[in-house]
Formats: C-alpha cells, sequence, structure tokens
C-alpha cells in the first residue's frame, strides 16, 4: 500500500508530465482528452521549439516505420503473395535492412534539423500552436488542399527528375528498386528528400501566409497521411479493397509500383488526373490507348487527304 501512495505522489506531483496533465484538467474542463495532453506537453517541456521538435521527429519516426511494419510482415505470409504486383519480387530481409539503415541516417542528417526548424518557422509564418483545437472539419478541408497542391509539386518535380542529369545524379538512388516495398518510400538521394519534401512542407506554409488560419496540429495529421500515401504507393500489393477502386482519382500502390517497374510516367503521388491530363500515364493498357489514338489520329488525317 504504502508503495502504491509515494508512487502516486511522484506521478501527480505539479513537476511531473501527469501531475501537469491532473492540475490542467481541473481548471479546463472545456478541453477534450488530447487538448489536454498537448497543452500539458508544451508545459512540460518549458520549451516550444523543444517540444514540437521531440514530438514531430518521434512522430515521424513511429509513423514511418509502424506503417511499414505491416508490409513486412505481409511480405513473409505466403497467402498475400496473390496480391503482390509484381509477383516474383519480395524483398529479401538484406534488401529491406539495407533500405532501412539509408532511410535512418537521411533521417538523423537531413530531417532532423528541417524538424527542430520546424516550431520558430511555423510561429512566424502565423501558425497556431495552443488548445482548443479547430473543428475536425477544417482540418479535413485544409489537408485535402495539401493533397491537391502537393500532388502537383510531387508530379512536375518528379518529372523533371527523371530528366537525364537529374535522374543520373539525384533520382536514380530512388530507382534502385524496380519492385517498391513499404520501406523503401523515403529511400532517396537527401537531395531529392529536401527537393520532394518541400511540397509537404510548402502547401500549408503557402496556405497559413495566404489565410492566416492555420493549426500546426492540422500540419501533423496531414505529414501523418502522407506519410501514410507514400509508404502505401509503394507497398507493391494491390487488393480487391483498395482505395482506388472507390476513388478512381486516388493513385495507390497500382500506380506507383508501374512507374518503379517501368521508370517512365505515373509520376504524380496522390492522384492520377496530373499523369491523365499530360498524358504520362505508364503501363501496358495506357501505351495500347495512346497507340489507338494516334493510329485513329492518322486515319483521320489519311481521309481528309483523300
Ligand atoms: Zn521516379
Ligand atoms: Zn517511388
Amino acid at each position: 500500500m504504502e508503495a502504491v501512495s509515494s508512487n502516486s505522489t511522484i506521478f501527480t506531483s505539479p513537476d511531473t508530465y501527469l501531475g501537469i496533465y491532473n492540475e490542467l484538467s481541473k481548471y479546463n474542463v472545456h478541453l477534450n482528452i488530447f487538448e489536454r495532453l498537448w497543452a500539458s506537453w508544451y508545459q512540460y517541456m518549458q520549451n516550444d521549439v523543444l517540444a514540437t521538435g521531440i514530438l514531430s521527429f518521434v512522430m515521424h519516426e513511429t509513423v514511418y516505420f509502424g506503417r511499414s511494419l505491416p508490409w513486412i510482415i505481409i511480405d513473409r505470409i505466403p497467402y498475400f503473395k496473390k496480391y503482390k504486383i509484381q509477383g516474383q519480387k519480395i524483398p529479401t530481409v538484406a534488401e529491406q535492412w539495407a533500405c532501412t539503415k539509408l532511410v535512418l541516417l537521411s533521417h538523423f542528417t537531413v530531417e532532423l534539423p528541417q524538424i527542430w526548424l520546424f516550431h520558430p518557422m511555423a510561429k512566424m509564418c502565423g501558425m497556431e500552436t495552443g488548445v482548443p483545437f479547430p473543428a475536425w472539419t477544417t482540418m479535413a478541408f485544409h489537408i485535402a488542399i495539401f493533397f491537391v497542391v502537393e500532388d502537383t509539386w510531387h508530379y512536375w518535380v518528379h518529372r523533371a527528375m527523371h530528366w537525364g542529369p537529374l535522374y543520373k545524379n539525384i533520382h536514380k538512388i530512388h530507382h534502385q528498386y524496380s519492385a517498391p516495398f513499404g520501406l523503401a518510400a523515403e529511400y532517396a538521394s537527401p537531395i531529392e528528400v529536401l527537393v520532394l519534401g518541400l511540397g509537404t512542407v510548402a502547401a500549408p506554409i503557402g496556405w497559413v501566409l495566404i489565410t492566416g488560419n492555420l493549426h500546426i496540429l492540422t500540419m501533423y495529421l496531414w505529414i501523418i497521411l502522407r506519410l501514410f500515401q507514400a509508404i502505401d504507393a509503394h507497398s507493391g500489393y494491390e487488393f480487391p479493397w483498395s482505395l482506388h477502386h472507390f476513388l478512381p482519382f486516388w493513385a495507390g500502390a497500382e500506380h506507383h509500383d508501374v512507374h518503379h517497374e517501368r521508370f517512365i510516367g505515373n509520376y504524380s503521388s496522390s492522384f492520377r488526373w496530373w499523369d491523365y491530363v499530360m498524358d504520362t500515364e505508364s503501363g501496358p493498357e495506357a501505351a495500347k490507348k495512346r497507340r489507338e489514338r494516334k493510329q485513329a489520329k492518322l486515319q483521320q488525317a489519311q481521309r481528309k487527304v483523300q
């Protein structure tokens, strides 16, 4: 009994995170549990830059490896082999480990300093960091806009990366795996991580500079969803329940896998419309349609001449 009571005094002391949480909850009954956890964290840290830095770095690592893990497990289960897009190319453990090492290296060298600079930059741009949080509808609306803007950035920059010198010097690393897997989503040159990642960060920054209305939590949720999108697009699996069957303009793994297999076309990240409009769709079906269109045009021209 004694041990329990001494423990509880330790945990509820106002110097501990839990103590601050309890104290804050007493006077802020209008806040929900997430808002209380959030506010307590910033109060506990007493340093907003460090609080945001640690939170975002831990979040990034947890989501990146947490989301990749189910795909690593699925690779080892024979039942799922029938859903693998490039059936014979299951990544080996050694390949996955080599990939993890490079990804970790770039997380600690390229991404960590950026994540650290994030709070001052967010504040400078007028991003909200306090509680209460915005309504979920507001967050969903902002995130939808970021998806569309990032996809556009990704399409053009990625397409440019396939231009000879840029491909050879930068983008080639990402194409080391012609049959991608979840962990390979951020397997890329640090320059590529920086330049393509700019679309993920610049969309919210641009938005808050124009409208003055954005909460840092929305930015977190956006980055989490964008990580899910990138990892799933590299998973190498196409299921009957994959999202693009319900949202036909969603790209998904089926779209990006062909890009890795053929090195050409399908440059977008989240959606299919840019490749459709710019006629850069990849794969045998798209090539066949392109041939048919060309032939039809040719026949039309011949008829005009006659
Ligand atoms: Zn590429
Ligand atoms: Zn890729």
